[in-house]
């Protein structure tokens, strides 16, 4: 029988709509924040959104320090800079703006700033997080210009060691940010790339923590409608990225999936960082390329939860049904169905093939596959994904 016993921690006050990045400095105000480091990254840097943002800070006469040298799937000397120019400026707070590299980066400032260990010792291991002095993380306002990794309602921040290709995650509850500004309208300028790869980092987190193991029945149900959302709005924001109702809903999918994976993840996940650590792939696009392959692989374990997902989401023929909803969506949002379509001039040998299968079945959300994660499976996925054998 289930042990039902477990540990729930639900997110941060939201304050969803379009117009509402307006709000920013009275959330500033009530947060206690006067002197901010606005932390972007240098695409977004150079774009109207930032520069309305700005101008709202301006005229409400918020003095504040623009960071940006914030790199997609932030490494250390990006965290460094930062607490530089963190504590140069003399601030208080964090405002955290962008996609989820530059949510976790400005989370990740305002969290070591204070730090006198290094930031490695806060990798989400066990209790390690209870080694920071908590009385000297800055607050946070986190704002998403994506609506995928659901960055601003969690608890953690990634970071690339570069030394081994890895990455982290840093991990400390009062990482999660006091309020986030969830404005749809901030996404509306987003590529279509980036609109395919994000959303599907969205299913991604949905599906993945409605398949753990593990007697989480909010997340279950937060997971379920995370993915509804998705397989209804996706398609439309990605048609037409002006369509505010899909990137609304989208945007509220995002925050669900971070919502739901404090249940755990699984081997989507565990495959895509190592890809993400040595290629530099986009996240979320990476795990779409995994996804079908995996719901194959935990099929047995599997086929009946996901029959009544399929049900919930209007979906025709069970477990086979799902599958091919996901394939479709994938066509149509030009996902490539393989890692040689996502990484042009890809050439895997066999020791790369072990590296990254050895990274796979250590990734912290592996233990969340609702079948065990092996080296030999870690293998044959890849072995699947590089072929597109399904
Ligand atoms: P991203 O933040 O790396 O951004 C991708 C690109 O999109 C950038 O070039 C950025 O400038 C651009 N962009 C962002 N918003 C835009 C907008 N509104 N208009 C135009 N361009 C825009 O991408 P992401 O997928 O949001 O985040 C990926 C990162 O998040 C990875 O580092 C991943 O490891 C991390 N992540 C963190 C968590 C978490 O829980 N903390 C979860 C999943 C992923």
């Amino acid at each position: 029988m289930t042990n039902l016993v477990a540990k729930w921690n639900y997110p941060t006050t939201v304050r969803f709509g379009a117009g509402r990045i307006g709000e920013l400095p009275d959330v500033l105000r009530d947060a206690g924040i006067s002197n901010p480091l606005f932390v972007t990254d240098p695409g977004l840097a150079r774009l109207p959104v930032v520069a309305s943002t700005l101008r709202i800070l301006d005229e409400a006469k918020v003095r504040h320090a623009v960071f940006s040298d914030v790199k997609p799937n932030p490494v250390e000397s990006n965290l460094t800079a930062g607490i530089a120019a963190f504590r140069a400026g003399g601030h208080d707070g964090v405002i955290a703006f962008g996609g989820g590299s530059a949510l976790d980066l400005g989370k990740l400032i305002a969290f070591q700033a204070g730090q006198t260990r290094p930031v490695w010792d806060f990798e989400d291991i066990g209790d390690w997080w209870t080694r920071a002095d908590s009385r000297v993380i800055a607050p946070i306002i986190a704002v998403p210009t994506t609506a995928g990794t659901g960055s601003e309602v969690g608890r953690a921040g990634v970071l690339t060691n570069e030394a081994t290709h890895t990455k982290k995650v840093i991990f400390h509850p009062k990482m999660l940010p006091v309020t986030v500004i969830a404005d749809p309208e901030l996404t509306m300028g987003m590529p279509r790339f980036i609109t395919a790869g994000t959303g599907m980092d969205a299913l991604a987190h949905c599906l993945e923590a409605y398949c753990a193991p593990g007697f989480h029945p909010m997340a279950d149900g937060i997971g379920a409608e995370g993915v509804r959302l998705v397989l209804a709005n996706l398609p439309r924001a990605f048609a037409d990225g002006s369509n505010l109702a899909a990137r609304a809903n989208m945007m509220a999918a995002a925050a669900m999936g971070a919502t739901a994976f404090q249940k755990g993840l699984g081997a989507i996940h565990s495959l895509s960082h190592p890809i993400g650590a040595l290629y530099d792939t986009h996240h979320g696009m990476t795990n779409a390329v995994f996804m079908p392959y995996v719901l194959a692989f935990n099929r047995p374990a599997i086929e009946e939860r996901i029959a009544r997902l399929a049900a919930y989401c209007g979906i025709a023929g069970g477990f086979d049904g799902f599958q091919q909803e996901i394939l479709s969506l994938r066509e149509k949002l030009s996902v490539p169905h393989t890692l040689p379509g996502l990484i042009e001039g890809l050439s895997i040998d066999d020791e790369r093939k072990n590296l990254i299968a050895d990274m796979a079945i250590v990734d912290p959300t592996a233990g969340g596959n609702p079948v065990e994660l092996t080296k030999d499976a870690a293998l044959a996925l890849l072995e699947q994904a590089i072929d597109g054998r399904l």
